[in-house]
C-alpha cells in the first residue's frame, strides 16, 4: 500500500498543507518544533483514526480554529482509494469518508492504510521492565490474530476475578473454593496466548536477525528468546500439554498465591529477550544498539503483517537518525527498498537515493528534492 497524497486543514500546525509522496523513502527534513512528528500523526490518523501522542482529538486541532480536516490518497487492495477525516474541538462526533461515502468506525477503513511506527519512545520498551514489552506484544498479536484477542481478553478478565477472590478470600473464606475453577480456565487460556506467542516470536526473530544483520553490517548477530512459565519446557507444545504444565506451575506456587493474595504464576509474567552476539541488550546494548535493535523489530513486524493481509505497511521512523553511526544511517535512508518509507530527521543534508526530501517550516513545505 502506498500514501500518494496527503491533504491538511488546521491539523496540529498545519494551517493547509498538500503534498505529494514518492513511493519509496520520503525523508522528512526541518529543525525542531517545525511539524515532523505532526505529519506522521496527521498519517496514522487518516488510517486508523488514533493518535499514538493524545487520545484527546481536540488537541489535533490547530488553536483557535473550529474545526480540522485530513484527507488523503491510498492505493491499496489493487485500486485508488480517498480516506477523509473531519473532527472538532469540542465534543462532537468526528466524521469519517471513505471514497466519499460517509463511515460510522474507524473499523470500516480497517486495512486501507495500515502503519508502522518507530518513535524514540520506543527505544525505552527494550531498556525497561517486562509490562512494555508484553504491551508491545499483545498490541501486535491483537491485530494479527482475532482469536489472541478474545483469549487474551478472557484470560485478563479470569486473572481480575481470580485476584479479586484472593483478596476477599481473608474477610469471607468460602470464596477459596471457586479458586480450582479458576485455575484451570486460567492454565487452558494462558496455554493459547503461549502457543500464540511462541509462533509469532518465531517469525518475528527471524526477519529482525535478518534485518540487523545488513543493518550493522554483519557485525552483530541479533537473536530473541520467548520467556514464559518455567515448567513450559516448550512453547510450541500441544495446548494440553501446556495447560498441563502451567497447572504445574500454579500447584507449586498455590501457597504464595493464598499469602501474598496475587497472581504469581503464568503468562501475564511472559517477556522476550534480546541478545547481540551473546550479551544481553537490555543490559549491555549501546544505545545505538538498541535503536538498530528496536528498527529492525518494526521492520519484522511489517514483514509478518505484510505476510497476513499481502499488503505492505507504511512504515513511519521519527527521529531514528541520532546516535547511528554513518552505515547505519545509510541503511535507514538507502536500504529499505520494500513498501513505502517515511523518516523524520532534524538533520540538515540528510538526503535519500531512494525517493523524496521534503524541507518542513514551520507547518509549511518549504523545499522538495
Ligand atoms: P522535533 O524535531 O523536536 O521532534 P517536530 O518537527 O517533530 O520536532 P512536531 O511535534 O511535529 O515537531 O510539532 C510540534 C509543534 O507543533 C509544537 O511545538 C506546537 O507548537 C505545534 N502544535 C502542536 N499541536 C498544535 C495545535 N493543536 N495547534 C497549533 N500548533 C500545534
Ligand atoms: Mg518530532
Amino acid at each position: 500500500m502506498k500514501l500518494r497524497e496527503i491533504k491538511l486543514n488546521n491539523f496540529r500546525n498545519y494551517e493547509k498543507l498538500s503534498l505529494e509522496f514518492a513511493q519509496g523513502v520520503n525523508l522528512i527534513v526541518g529543525d525542531n518544533a517545525q511539524g515532523k512528528t505532526n505529519l506522521l500523526e496527521a498519517i496514522i490518523y487518516l488510517g486508523g483514526g488514533k493518535s499514538f501522542r493524545t487520545q484527546k482529538a481536540a488537541e489535533l486541532v490547530r488553536l483557535g480554529q473550529e474545526y480540522a480536516e485530513l484527507e488523503g490518497t491510498v492505493f491499496s487492495q489493487e485500486r485508488e482509494q480517498t480516506l477523509r477525516w473531519l473532527f472538532f474541538p469540542e465534543a462532537k462526533p468526528r466524521q469519517l469518508y471513505r471514497n466519499g461515502a460517509k463511515k460510522k468506525t474507524a473499523g470500516e477503513i480497517s486495512g486501507v492504510l495500515q502503519t508502522v511506527l518507530f518513535c524514540p519512545e520506543d527505544l525505552m520498551v527494550l531498556k525497561t521492565g517486562a509490562a512494555a514489552r508484553r504491551k508491545m506484544t499483545d498490541s501486535c498479536l491483537c491485530q494479527l490474530r482475532p482469536n489472541y484477542e478474545a483469549a487474551l481478553t478472557e484470560y485478563n478478565r479470569i486473572l481480575e476475578q481470580k485476584t479479586r477472590i484472593l483478596k476477599d478470600r481473608f474477610e469471607n473464606p468460602a470464596l477459596s473454593q471457586l479458586l480450582p475453577d479458576y485455575n484451570t480456565r486460567l492454565c487452558q487460556v494462558g496455554a493459547l496466548l503461549i502457543s500464540y506467542r511462541a509462533r509469532y516470536y518465531e517469525g518475528l526473530k527471524k526477519a529482525a536477525k535478518s534485518y540487523h544483520s545488513l543493518f550493522s553490517g554483519g557485525a552483530e548477530e541479533f537473536t530473541l528468546e520467548y520467556k514464559t512459565v518455567s515448567t513450559v519446557n516448550d512453547p510450541f507444545a500441544p495446548i494440553p500439554v501446556l495447560t498441563e504444565q502451567l497447572q504445574e506451575h500454579l500447584f507449586t506456587h498455590e501457597r504464595a498465591e493464598l499469602e501474598s493474595a496475587q497472581c504469581l504464576t503464568g503468562p501475564h509474567k511472559d517477556d522476550f529477550d534480546i541478545s547481540l552476539s551473546g550479551m544481553s541488550l537490555k543490559a549491555f546494548g549501546s544505545q545505538g544498539q538498541v535503536r538498530t535493535s528496536a528498527i529492525s523489530l518494526k521492520l519484522a513486524q511489517r514483514d509478518i503483517m505484510a505476510n497476513q493481509t499481502g499488503e505492505i505497511p507504511v512504515l513511519l521512523l521519527d527521529d531514528v537518525l541520532s546516535e547511528l553511526d554513518p552505515g547505519r544511517q545509510d541503511f535507514v535512508l538507502n536500504q529499505i527498498t520494500e513498501g513505502q518509507v517515511f523518516i523524520t530527521c532534524c538533520e540538515p543534508g540528510r538526503f535519500t537515493k531512494l525517493g523524496k526530501t521534503i524541507e518542513i517550516f514551520s507547518g509549511a513545505v518549504i523545499g522538495t528534492q
